[in-house]
């Protein structure tokens, strides 16, 4: 086995025993019932022919993270993060599209069975038999729980890193590979381009990224959000405009206006206004609140609209859409912090403190720890 250092949570460990900033988790923030993660040594598999093992460098923070945190069962275990920059340290007897050096990315799909419809289809995300996780999965072969990406080490099979083109800032590209991809493949399967006219609803992770995406494929971009004071917000990340979806009027005259509405909301949340918003055969693409929704049949039958849902991306996509963000200068907006502060992120996420993702530099973890062995 392989020897590394991460950040592990253990389910017994509530916020009461945080050290740190992080002790100042406000209880109504869903943050204070997560437990800690504590620096911990972690081990990785030797490397198999196919394997590579890649130092990791930048982690972004996503809110999946925060959901596994807070899913966490008692006595289990979990190292979080899947969206992930760094270098090739070695490489496995079989691989050639890799060499140690290489800037490589991976996101929140490590392995697939490569075989059925979906596999075949460049759709791993879709796998008939569920994709493996990037952590919190298991590992196909040996049966092994995956450990994610807070940690200085990752061993994966080189099928599922992504060369990292030159010239995307390896911090603010961590986060296309999970937020990023995730909104990039429904704006190509919906053929946004040159003269479509897209709406992006919620400004977090994934809504600033779809509308830079939006706006570098030549959509005409509009941001929806509850209050005005995100107009200068929206013009700096490249929107057309700005929709307020408090104000009745406004929502009356942008009605049947849009080929496609991305709604990145993850609260629960009436989609009629929303449904309202798109035109004749547009589509609404459901992508931050992924629970049940409630769907008024009228609100599709008037203007034969459609509704949609996607999440992550197949290996083809992931490759296309990091080319694109290196052609068109797109990364995401982010708040670089040492790992050393992984708690206070996930505190400040969980009551969306940041613009627009946290994403930790995993080098602190190259110095001891303070009174630790680890
Ligand atoms: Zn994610
Ligand atoms: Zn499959």
């Amino acid at each position: 086995m392989r020897t590394t250092t991460g950040w592990l949570a253990n389910a017994s460990d509530t916020s009461d025993g945080r050290s740190g900033s992080a002790a100042s988790a406000s209880p109504d923030s869903p943050a204070g019932s997560a437990p800690a993660l504590r620096r911990s040594s972690l081990e990785r598999r030797d490397l198999r022919p196919d394997d590579l093992a890649v130092r990791v460098d930048f982690c972004g923070v996503c809110h999946s993270d925060l959901h596994a945190l807070h899913a966490l069962r008692e006595g289990a275990t979990l190292v979080p993060g899947h969206e992930f920059t760094g270098v090739v340290t070695a490489t496995g007897a079989a691989v050639t599209r890799f060499a140690a050096g290489d800037p490589v990315a991976v996101g929140n799909i490590v392995d697939s069975c490569g075989t059925c419809p979906m596999c075949r289809a460049g759709q791993e995300n879709f796998c008939h038999t569920f994709p493996t996780l990037t952590y919190g999965g298991s590992d196909r072969q040996d049966g092994s729980a995956t450990l994610g990406g807070y940690s200085r080490e990752y061993v994966v099979r080189d099928a599922f890193a992504y060369a990292l083109p030159a010239g995307l800032d390896p911090a603010g590209a961590a986060p296309l590979l999970c937020a990023g991809v995730t909104v990039w493949e429904p704006l190509r399967a919906l053929g946004v381009g040159p003269g479509s006219r897209v709406a992006v609803a919620g400004l977090g992770g994934l809504g600033h990224l779809a509308v830079k995406m939006a706006v570098a494929l030549g959509a005409a971009t509009t941001v929806i959000s509850r209050t005005p004071d995100k107009a200068e917000d929206a013009r700096r990340l490249g929107a057309h405009g700005l929709l307020v979806s408090t104000d009745e009027g406004q929502m009356d005259r942008a009605r049947d206006s849009f080929d496609v509405v991305i709604d990145t909301i993850s609260a629960p949340h009436d989609l009629g206004p929303y449904l309202r918003l798109v035109t004749l055969d547009g589509t609404l693409s459901l992508l931050g609140h992924l629970g049940r929704v409630d769907v008024n049949a009228m609100d599709l039958l008037i203007g034969r609209k459609k509704l949609s849902s996607a999440g992550s991306g197949g290996r083809p996509a992931t490759a296309a859409m990091l080319e694109f963000c290196a052609e068109h200068g797109i990364t995401a907006d982010v708040e670089v912090l040492p790992s050393a502060r992984v708690n206070e992120a996930l505190e400040r996420l969980g009551r969306n403190d940041v613009r627009y993702r946290f994403v930790l530099d995993l080098s602190d973890l190259d110095a001891p720890a303070p009174g630790s062995d680890t």
